[in-house]
């Protein structure tokens, strides 16, 4: 669930809210429009408190006199702003499940591959079925072993299956079990967080420290959830942040010769944490020199070529200008200038084209064995295309990410897989003015994407070439965003250049 930020309007100081990630905001006082700047970044944000001291000191009796101290003298209270660290993002990966229907066996290189006659089919229209299939000896539970040809050998079959998963996973950026709040748990999507300027938060507590290190926490909070055998897994639309959450620190003495001196009392809905906190927790919490990140500002937005307004869709990366046309990426404080070029139709359509953004990578494949560097070389790996021709090794290797905002991750993967195994050509256009998507996947998410828009073009029943998508190296050398032409058919939309369909419903806006 996308967790709200609060703040005020730079031009009006209207109270102004935004999802947390969104790149824009519109005032509904003044009508102003302004850029979420620190996109990329990880960005600062608190939670005011909402439960007064007293009632954290009545909270805090309370609950001692349910662990058998009736008369718990509850002295002091301190609120603390603790940090945890929050991470968002889309996971997809194709997983692995066994097969037990498919049948038909041959040997390669001491690896026995089994397929089904439609499997040669699914190889070539992978991207159509959205399914391989792959049956191979000495798989064992582990297929990246197995590929790597150390596997059991009993005979096990896989098919391939693209999944995805929304993450959404906290935890308290210090080691600090006493407070025992594992995670922010659901907290995070049911409240509004503000941006963390200190001076406005040192006004009403004490500031955490923050001393974990974060891309220890982001190599766990990432990682598959343990029921997984994810292949080619990749994690986009990354967003992370430090939110420090208020909890009271009450002053109890806890029992007479016990080990409890604190209660902890979550500050926003009351309820008590640890109602016996060792003394220790204290040091932890006031500690100094922690780790500082980021916070989110908003800025007019405005072309910064020719000054003029843009149109605001929060959650587009990419805005382009429609007076200059010059296309524009959120980054860090500001804008950065890209190439964007604009396909002329190839094919015939009815009524005028919708144009949807596509990220096109040029880039260069690589295992110690074997290079791909061309769309000679692709078609040579990948089956389903027509014989390559000496022309094609002029045409370096491109791959086509959507950059629209798709709901299925399914039509997400197989729009990439098609453009990429065709490796098609267009000329450019100069239209006098387009309908076109907004930019939602960024530059980044599209360069995560390649490995596995690689293994999704695999044929499934070669174990050489599964092992190849699964092992090459990605060597980009230039990305540019493409505005392809799509023409509105009755439930879907066609390209104007190979005939690709997407359904209608997939496309948000
Ligand atoms: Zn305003
Ligand atoms: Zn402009």
């Amino acid at each position: 669930m996308p967790i709200t930020v609060s703040t005020k309007c730079p031009s009006c100081a209207g109270e102004v809210e935004f999802e947390q990630g969104t790149n824009a905001v519109h005032c509904g006082f003044c009508g102003s429009d302004h850029l979420v700047t620190g996109r990329g970044r990880v960005l600062s944000y608190y939670v005011p408190e909402k439960v007064p001291v007293w009632e954290a000191l009545a909270r805090a009796r309370e609950a001692l006199a349910g662990v058998g101290i009736p008369d718990a003298k509850t002295r002091d209270a301190t609120l603390f702003f603790v940090p945890f660290y929050h991470l968002i993002g889309q996971a997809l990966h194709w997983e692995a499940k066994e097969d037990a229907e498919r049948k038909k066996s041959w040997s390669t290189s001491g690896v026995s591959v089994t397929m089904t006659s439609s499997d040669t089919e699914d190889g070539a229209g992978f991207g159509q079925s959205g399914m391989g299939s792959l049956l191979m000896e000495g798989l064992g539970g582990n297929l990246l072993k197995a590929l790597k040809g150390d596997g059991a050998p009993n005979l096990v079959r896989k098919t391939f299956e693209p999944r995805s998963a929304y993450i959404s996973r906290s935890a308290p950026a210090l080691d600090i079990p006493e407070l025992k709040v594992p995670s922010l748990g659901v907290r995070a999507d049911v409240l509004k967080l503000a941006l963390f300027e200190k001076a406005a938060v040192t006004v009403r507590g004490q500031v955490v420290p923050v001393k974990a290190s974060l891309p220890d926490y982001e190599a766990r909070g990432y990682a598959p959830s343990g029921s997984e055998e994810a292949v080619a897994r990749t994690v986009f639309g990354k967003v992370r942040s430090v939110i420090y959450f208020p909890f009271w620190l009450v002053e109890s003495g806890g029992a007479p010769g016990g080990p409890g001196s604190f209660t902890v009392v979550d500050a926003v809905s009351g309820e008590v944490a640890n109602p016996l906190a060792p003394a220790e927790i204290l040091d932890k919490l006031v500690a100094r020199d922690g780790i500082r990140f980021d916070v989110a500002g908003l800025r007019p937005l405005k072309c910064p070529d020719c000054g003029n307004g843009l149109p605001v869709k929060p959650r587009d990366a990419v805005f382009v200008c429609g007076t200059c046309r010059k296309a524009w990426m959120v980054s860090g404080d500001g804008f950065e200038g890209i190439p964007c070029s604009i396909a002329a139709p190839q094919k015939k359509g009815s009524g005028e084209p919708v144009y949807f953004p596509f990220w096109v990578v040029t880039a260069r494949l690589s295992t110690p064995d074997l290079t791909v560097e061309n769309k000679y070389d692709l078609g040579r790996l990948m089956p389903g295309l027509r014989v390559p021709t000496e022309e094609d090794k002029a045409l370096p290797l491109r791959f086509f990410v959507p950059a629209l905002r798709i709901g299925s991750q399914l039509a997400l993967s197989r729009l990439a897989t098609n453009f990429t195994r065709f490796q098609p050509t267009w000329e450019k256009d100069i239209p006098y003015s387009i309908s076109a998507k907004g930019c939602h996947i960024t530059q980044d998410d599209a360069l995560s994407l390649i490995p596995l828009i690689l293994f999704a073009m695999a044929p499934k029943d070669n174990i050489h070439k599964v092992r190849f998508a699964l092992e090459a190296k990605v060597e980009p050398s230039g990305v540019e965003l493409v505005l392809i032409p799509f023409y509105k058919g009755r439930g879907d939309y066609v390209d104007s250049i190979l005939g690709q369909s997407l359904q209608a419903a997939a496309v948000k806006d």
